[in-house]
């Protein structure tokens, strides 16, 4: 099974605790903003980041 993750740019304050829990699924751009890759296996460590994200800005979508 696979999930979608998506980060909400607008919403992204780019503190990093995603990166840092979950650098597999997570990047942080040279915008400031985290990134996700669009899709991955990891819902564990997804899931823990998008919990961890102070505004919310990650979404797990079940693809
Ligand atoms: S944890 Fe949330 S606010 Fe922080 S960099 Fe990741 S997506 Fe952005």
């Amino acid at each position: 099974m696979a999930w979608k993750v998506t980060v909400d740019q607008d919403t992204c304050i780019g503190d990093a605790i995603c990166a840092s829990l979950c650098p597999d699924v997570f990047e942080m751009g040279d915008d400031g903003k985290a990134h996700a890759i669009v899709e991955t296996t990891d819902l564990e460590c997804a899931k823990e980041a998008a919990e961890a994200c102070p505004v919310g800005a990650i979404t797990l979508e079940e693809v």
